[in-house]
């Protein structure tokens, strides 16, 4: 899963991106990742996993992952091409989330580009870019769509989505603002519109603040009720901590933050809230050789999750051998689950759930 990191100058983001560079998940482990400066991985916690390395006594551990890319440099007029403006606008539209920085922390020695800190001021400037650029992918569509309709009378409710989407956008509201039913849903999906991107809110507060979640920080307050009306999560944090917690030992982490007052990391809260905002799921599979987390959406089956680990895994897809991981640890293994008939065998229309334990039979 991709992630964009988003947010004006001088807000924090260097600072968290390279506490994701430095917590960074071993690379080598995520063969699909490339290493380039600007993508960090992310591992994603998971208790499980420990639990099943010892029961299945694993060569290796392989936890989920989620990339985050640096999308440095949206400035007011990216969406008029200032400043490599429309190459960053490209990037967001290849991640499926993204994550606003906003500054938070007052700190006279850290100039702000506009002057003072406001963060639904901020906000509103990297939106309209996004919303602007919006605006103009689809007043391209909409000409293109008239000619089709009058030959495919059934293209029409995407026409009449598009006009109200150009009526929304033209307001300077983002169309992530829009109650749609189901298939306009599917239909905005085609679009890939920016402003209708999942999108998490990073509150940057300063090292005092982030204890009790910047509860005192009227930025945050203000920014809280912002996300709560468009649906979007606030995640608290403060980047510098994040950089210092990132360069800690697993041990000393934990002290660390118990300092603080926090049970978690910032980075950590971070994978948390993408991980519910987008709906995503983790099943598991486990072997001597390695035990490993895979990150799905809720919802999907087994032949598309058993995709995950390999398209011919999908396309020879037999059936799935499941065990949910309680259900595992209750019996104390496979087999034993198995002999308590907690092992499922399933089929193509199986819904995987969060936890399942799963062995895939397959042709090649
Ligand atoms: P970017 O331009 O958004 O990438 O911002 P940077 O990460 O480079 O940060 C800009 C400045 O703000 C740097 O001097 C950072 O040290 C400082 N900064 C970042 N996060 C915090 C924070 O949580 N508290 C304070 N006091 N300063 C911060």
């Amino acid at each position: 899963m991709k992630l964009g990191i988003v947010g004006l100058p001088n807000v924090g983001k260097s600072t968290l991106f390279n506490a994701i560079t430095q917590a960074g998940a071993e690379s080598a482990n995520y063969p699909f990742c490339t290493i380039e400066p600007n993508i960090g991985v992310v591992a994603v916690p998971d208790y499980r996993l420990s639990n099943l390395k010892e029961m299945y006594n694993s060569q290796k551990v392989i936890p989920a992952a989620i990339e985050f890319y640096d999308i440095a440099g949206l400035v007011k007029g990216a969406s008029k091409g200032e400043g490599l403006g429309n190459k960053f606008l490209s990037h967001i539209r290849e991640v499926e989330s993204i994550v606003h920085v906003v500054r938070c922390f007052e700190d006279s020695n850290v100039t702000h580009v506009d002057g003072n800190v406001d963060p639904l001021r901020d906000i509103e400037t990297i939106n309209l870019e996004l919303i602007l650029s919006d605006l103009e992918s689809v007043e391209k569509r909409i000409p293109k769509l008239e000619k089709q309709v009058k030959l495919d009378k059934s293209l029409l409710p995407e026409l009449e989505l598009l006009h109200q989407l150009q009526g929304v956008l033209e307001q300077g509201l983002s169309a992530r603002s829009q109650d749609l039913n189901e298939d306009q849903q599917k239909m905005l999906k085609e679009f890939t519109l920016l402003s209708a991107k999942p999108i998490i809110y990073v509150a940057n507060v300063s090292e005092d603040e982030v204890g009790d979640g910047g509860s005192d920080n009227p930025h945050v307050t203000t920014l809280r009720e912002f996300a709560m009306e468009e649906g979007s999560e606030v995640v608290v944090i403060c980047a510098k901590i994040e950089a210092e917690i990132s360069e800690l030992e697993e041990e000393e982490k934990q002290g660390f933050l118990e300092d603080l007052g926090l049970t978690q990391s910032g980075l950590d809260r971070l994978v948390q809230a993408s991980y519910s905002l987008l709906g995503l799921i983790s099943y598991l599979t486990a072997g001597p050789k390695e035990v490993r987390a895979w990150t799905i959406t809720r919802g999907m089956k087994a032949p598309q999750a058993a995709g995950k680990i390999h398209t011919d895994f999908e396309r020879g897809f037999i059936r799935a051998e499941v065990v949910a991981f309680d259900k595992l640890m209750e019996a104390g293994s496979h087999t034993a689950a198995k002999e308590k008939g907690h092992v499922g065998i399933e089929g193509k229309d199986y819904i995987v759930k969060d936890g399942d334990v799963i062995l895939f039979r397959f042709n090649v």
